[in-house]
């Protein structure tokens, strides 16, 4: 019982991060930022070294905005479980690292993939599709943001035009 209770909290931070990562930040950053679509959708992902070697330190700033939908719960579900908190934080940074493998020869295991499929879960293959092409694939971790992020992005395009 405490596990599960552990383990829902850890789910609930993910849950709740990816929803405000990606309609708060990931999106709207799209339609109207600058540089996570130059620095994260970049070979080199880093906005540490973007913001060192072009001497930009407002580059830190979406960096940090991409972490802070997850830290924001923190306090809140750190009071209900502070063990589930920080595995839910080490899952989400978990996940960032195994998302963004982008080499040539990387391929998901295939029972990871229908895993991945049963519980609507990023692969790294798709999240490899958004930074290929920023109208595809939204939800950093959950696939099921997708649909709704895509919507989002439409309507936001249409009122940045509006007011242009
Ligand atoms: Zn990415
Ligand atoms: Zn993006």
């Amino acid at each position: 019982m405490e596990l599960l209770h552990t383990l829902g909290i850890s789910l609930l931070l993910l849950l709740l991060g990816d929803f405000i990562a990606t309609f708060i930040y990931h999106v709207p950053e799209h339609v109207f930022g600058r540089y996570h679509s130059i620095v994260h959708h970049s070979p080199n992902r880093s906005f540490v070294s973007y913001a060192w070697r072009k001497n930009c330190p407002q580059a830190l700033l979406p960096g940090f905005l991409g972490a802070l939908p997850y830290l924001i719960w923190v306090p809140l579900l750190g009071w209900m479980s502070p063990l589930g908190t920080v595995i839910g934080l080490l899952l989400a940074e978990l996940h960032v690292i195994w998302r963004h493998q982008f080499a040539p020869g990387y391929q998901t295991p295939q029972s990871l993939k229908v895993l991945c499929r049963w519980f609507y879960i990023t692969t790294p293959e798709r999240h490899q599709l958004h930074h290929r092409n920023a109208n595809l694939a939204f939800g950093d971790v959950f696939t099921f943001y997708g649909k709704p992020a895509q919507y989002w992005l439409t309507l936001l395009r249409q009122l940045k035009r509006q007011w242009a």
